[in-house]
């Protein structure tokens, strides 16, 4: 028998593993789910039980290639590579094992889609931005990150007149006042709580404009883990709700009359630890200069539903225009002023909402910034004024789900970047949305977005 080469283990599992399995075991956790986000938008996944954890980890969980082919509404779609014939595995990432507070006994992994030989598939959207990611670092930048969603809290009640069930929202508050803070406050504490549990880091909260409206900001991370954040924020949101016998959502445009839920992007690039949006304007000036470049298609992506394109309307704060400006509200990319001397500068990206594949979404913002900076790409003058005001000046947001998918369409750097599985299925699935919601009225399109995100 031959000697074993030393330091060689056997029987000794990742200590990664190790640690998931002890915490699972003290925390009396049943099931894990293995969660990852689809063309539509929507979070889904499948849950290992704790017994077979340890196998399932090494595994992953079989998952069919067709459901990369689902759209928001649960409709299958026809592409090519993704039929009812074929297989990937859900496979979680061990660095993200959380439990969940808001479903006792449960805990989530955040994970990637992977060939049966543990290769990553060429459609899962969290390698997309893993690869957006070394690309980045191929040139020496890490990106910091930080979604700030808003979401719209209240209760879920049948509609008298038999249609689509009905968003009641939970109060009339005023914009910041403090009244709000008082009749969302056994929410608020418990989302709080439950978000730091999983570890994201509660920055801000507010009631914000319009009836049951509530934003509360996560503190920037790198890339992949506000990403990851984003993913968890969104269905803790939710979950915290549910339990509380109260519906929240975070639909762009959840009441067709009222403020819209925007997930702003907030973004900051590094180098040698310093923060490059800070030290060296003409950087800065060429991301700016590539997202703008890119901001039709890239709206395809970041505000990724029918009902986002409700929400992209003037005086609403939530851009209508692909211009730039210093603290400038109304302008796409908001070139944020830093909170005091130990403040970052960051960037602001306006048209971004939690109807998005946050993987896609934050990966693509990524690769139209490093091509800014690849090609000096100029960003133009930045604006100081409301674009609104000065009419036929700025150009204007595509306007709906199907212009900015023929935008994306054209983009031949964010076409390549997404490769031809990737891109061919999001288009598919993403058009077959917009033709579902074409000639419906507005409350089944509501109803559907607010049941979904
Ligand atoms: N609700 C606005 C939106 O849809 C954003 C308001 C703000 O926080 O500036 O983006
Ligand atoms: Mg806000």
């Amino acid at each position: 028998m031959r000697d074993r080469p030393s330091g060689t283990k056997i029987n000794q599992p990742d200590p990664h593993v190790r640690r998931i399995l002890e915490r699972a075991e003290l925390e009396g956790i049943e099931l894990i789910r293995f969660l990852y986000a689809d063309h539509g938008g929507v979070i889904r996944g499948k849950a290992a039980s704790r017994s077979r954890l340890a196998e399932r980890l090494r595994t992953g969980i079989g998952h069919t290639v067709a459901m990369m082919a689902m759209n928001m509404l649960d409709q299958l779609q026809e592409v090519e590579h993704m039929s009812p014939v074929g297989e990937v595995r859900i496979v979680p990432d061990p660095a993200t094992y959380v439990p969940l507070p808001h479903a006792p006994g449960a805990a989530a992994m955040l994970s990637d889609l992977c060939l049966p030989d543990g290769t990553p598939w060429d459609a899962c959207a969290r390698t997309f931005l893993k690869n957006a990611v070394a690309e980045l670092a191929s040139e020496n930048y890490t990106l910091q990150a930080a979604f700030e969603p808003e979401f719209t809290l209240g209760r879920r009640l049948p509609d008298p007149s038999g249609g689509p069930d009905r968003l009641v929202p939970l109060d009339d508050a005023l914009c910041y006042a403090n009244a709000g803070f008082d009749t969302a406050h056994d929410y608020t504490i418990k989302l709080m709580r439950a978000l730091e549990t999983q570890g994201l880091r509660v920055e801000h909260y507010h009631p914000e404009l319009g009836p049951g409206q509530q934003e509360l900001s996560i503190r920037h991370a790198p890339a992949l883990r506000a990403a990851d954040n984003h993913v968890l924020y969104r269905e803790t949101v939710r979950g915290v709700a549910m339990r509380m016998s109260m519906w929240a959502t975070l639909a762009p445009k959840p009441l067709a009359d009222q403020s819209g839920n925007g997930a702003h992007l907030h973004l900051s690039l590094w180098r040698d630890s310093q923060n490059v949006f800070g030290e060296d304007d003409e950087i800065r000036a060429a991301f700016i200069g590539g997202l703008i470049a890119h901001l039709p298609a890239l709206t395809a992506l970041t505000c990724g539903s029918v009902n986002s394109f409700r929400r992209l309307s003037p005086r609403s704060w939530s851009s209508a225009y692909a211009v730039y400006g210093p603290d400038n509200r109304e302008a796409a990319v908001r070139v944020c002023s830093p909170l005091g001397e130990s403040g970052e500068p960051n960037l602001e990206l306006k048209p971004s909402d939690s109807s998005a594949n946050p993987y896609l979404s934050l990966g693509a913002v990524i690769h139209a910034g490093l091509d800014g900076i690849r090609r000096k790409l100029d960003p133009g003058e930045p604006v100081d004024v409301d674009p609104d005001t000065r009419p036929g000046r700025y150009p204007r947001l595509p306007a709906s789900l199907p212009e900015a998918l023929d935008a994306l369409e054209a983009d031949e750097v964010l076409m390549e970047a997404l490769g031809p599985l990737r891109r061919n299925a999001y288009l598919t699935v993403k058009r077959s949305e917009a033709a579902a919601f074409a000639g419906r009225d507005v409350s089944y399109e509501l109803f559907n977005h607010l049941r979904v995100f």
